[in-house]
């Protein structure tokens, strides 16, 4: 007899900003939630933001965030996106340098770690508003350890070099 797995509720942001970045989102969340194991729950709007840290002179990023129901464990769902990274030929020659696609799991569940494969909550979250701002559209009652999610946007460095928000056709959360 088959035990029945739990289903936890994740958070994972996706960021592109090199090649074709609309449709590479779109493709990427196609792409995450085509598997019996992953149920798309909502999806934010596409926001464009400055990069943060890297090389000078990168091409700004669009950036967005999904909730997703799985009954993936923490580190099958990591293993899972970056299989999708892998799918847009991401490299990872330079740290926090241009790349088609990055994906992180910002929340799951409740799940604490400091594992460096798999930090949760995503140990940058707290503080980058591109992913904050846009959560926070998604949901506008969203907490991160403890605190709104959208008074952690207000308040995070980077909220500035957010330019605007785009309504870009994606699947629609059931
Ligand atoms: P970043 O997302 O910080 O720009 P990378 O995408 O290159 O950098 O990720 C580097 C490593 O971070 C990955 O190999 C992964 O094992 C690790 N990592 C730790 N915590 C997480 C998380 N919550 N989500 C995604 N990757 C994580
Ligand atoms: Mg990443």
């Amino acid at each position: 007899m088959s035990v029945a797995r739990p289903l936890t509720r994740a958070i994972l942001a996706l960021g592109s900003n090199l090649g074709e970045r609309e449709g590479t989102l779109q493709s990427a969340v196609a792409e995450l939630v085509d598997c019996p194991e992953v149920r798309l729950l909502n999806v934010s709007p596409v926001i464009t933001t400055k990069p943060v840290g890297g090389p000078v002179g990168q091409p700004d990023f669009l950036n967005m965030v999904i909730a997703v129901d799985t009954t993936l464990s923490a580190m099958e769902l990591l293993v899972h996106c970056q299989s999708v990274e892998q799918a847009h030929h991401r490299t990872r020659a330079v740290r926090w340098g241009a790349r088609t696609l990055d994906v992180d799991i910002i929340v799951y569940g409740s799940v604490v770690s400091a594992d460096p494969v798999l930090t949760l909550p995503h140990p940058r979250a707290a503080e980058r508003a591109f992913v904050l701002y846009p959560w926070s559209l998604m949901d506008p009652h969203a907490m991160l350890a403890g605190k709104p999610v959208s008074e952690l946007a207000a308040a995070a460095a980077d909220m500035a070099g957010i330019s605007h928000v785009q309504d870009v056709p994606l699947p629609q959360a059931p």
